[in-house]
């Protein structure tokens, strides 16, 4: 397990909806998403009208199942929480979309990995509230149209581009969560601690913060571990030095990168002078499935400028060589 990877583990999926901010005030970052949610929900509670659906796309780790959780609670609904490879047939999401409560938000994480089949189902669904099911088969089977209750479909995907077109354009709203900067990281750092009821000093958390990839699940994860640090080898409180140390033991180096990223990194440099070269090969190279690198390990590379695509292949840029602190090659790359 990658302690600097985006997706959650297991337990810590339990861990984290304490830690979930419950309205758009103490959901930290964001700006332009917030703010247009504020008012899609604010317009939609005057015309006492359920909201339009919505669709929040970007990395993992970045607070969408956050933000979905939160659009209920500001609409003052319930949420039905489910994710695409859990709705297997037709009759699965029947089941789910005929039990809601009208208003309701009904969260669909990972939707890009819904069944053809499913979709199908699903446009009805949010076009008109009606279900169309076929009852008995051959030449007796017929359609029954069935009425729903008027309901909000928040969407999240980390792939908008493995989306089908009618899927997307049949969302009223569609938010894009960037990654957060390091002030918004700290906090995010200083509130989980709050929450931890443990001491940490704002150097302390800027260190962490920097150090978390643009994503707040990152922070939390990092701010964990430094606390048990903190609490075996210190008094229990975090400070800028004790923080550094326990984030050095991770390995976790000072932009959030950690042995993986120096492997793709250096691999490019070492055996391709860095770069152009091909996914393929990168992935051939360091033994990783090319979806893997593209899905979990470029972005935060390509975000913070270290890698770039070009038509011809990945290429380390010389923020690389320096970060290594290795000699940026002065002659013209090929
Ligand atoms: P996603 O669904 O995009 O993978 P989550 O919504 O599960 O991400 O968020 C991961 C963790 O990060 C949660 O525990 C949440 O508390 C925290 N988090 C995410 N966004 C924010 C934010 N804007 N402010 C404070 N905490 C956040």
């Amino acid at each position: 397990e990658r302690i600097v990877s985006g997706e959650a583990d297991m337990q810590e999926l339990s861990l984290e909806q304490s830690l979930r901010p419950q309205n758009l005030k103490q959901y930290i970052g964001q700006d332009k998403v917030k703010e247009n949610l504020e008012i899609f929900i604010e317009a939609a509670k005057l015309r006492q009208e359920t909201l339009d659906h919505v669709l929040l796309y970007g990395p993992p780790g970045l607070g969408k199942t956050t933000l979905a959780t939160i659009i209920a609670n500001e609409m003052g609904v319930n949420i039905r929480t489910t994710a695409g490879p859990a709705i297997e047939r037709p009759g699965d999401l029947a089941a789910i979309l005929t039990a809601l409560e009208p208003g309701d938000v009904l969260f669909i994480d990972e939707i890009h990995r819904l069944p053809r089949s499913i979709e199908e189902v699903l446009y009805p669904a949010m076009e008109d509230f009606c279900l169309d099911i076929v009852i008995g088969t051959g030449p007796s089977a017929r359609s029954v149209r069935l009425d729903l209750p008027p309901f909000t479909l928040v969407g999240a995907t980390t792939r908008v581009g493995s989306l089908s077109a009618p899927l997307r354009d049949r969302f009223g709203v569609l938010s894009r969560l960037e990654y957060y900067c390091e002030e918004q990281l700290r906090e995010i750092v200083i509130r989980t601690a709050d929450v931890f009821e443990v001491d940490i000093d704002s150097l302390a958390a800027v260190e962490i913060a920097r150090r978390s990839r643009g994503t707040p699940r990152i922070a939390n994860r990092l701010l964990r571990r430094v606390r048990d640090f903190a609490q075996v080898r210190g008094n229990g409180a975090i400070d800028h030095s004790l923080a550094q140390k326990a984030l050095e033991l991770l390995q976790v180096d000072r932009l959030g990168l950690d042995h993986i990223d120096h492997k793709l990194l250096k691999g490019i440099i070492e055996k391709f002078r860095g770069g152009p070269v091909g996914l393929e090969t990168i992935a051939a190279t360091i033994g990783e499935e090319s979806t893997t690198i593209e899905d979990v390990y470029e972005p935060y590379l390509l975000q913070i400028g270290f890698l770039q695509r070009t038509p011809r292949g990945r290429v380390v840029t010389d923020l690389v060589y320096r970060h290594f602190g290795m000699e940026v090659p002065s002659v013209e790359r090929n």
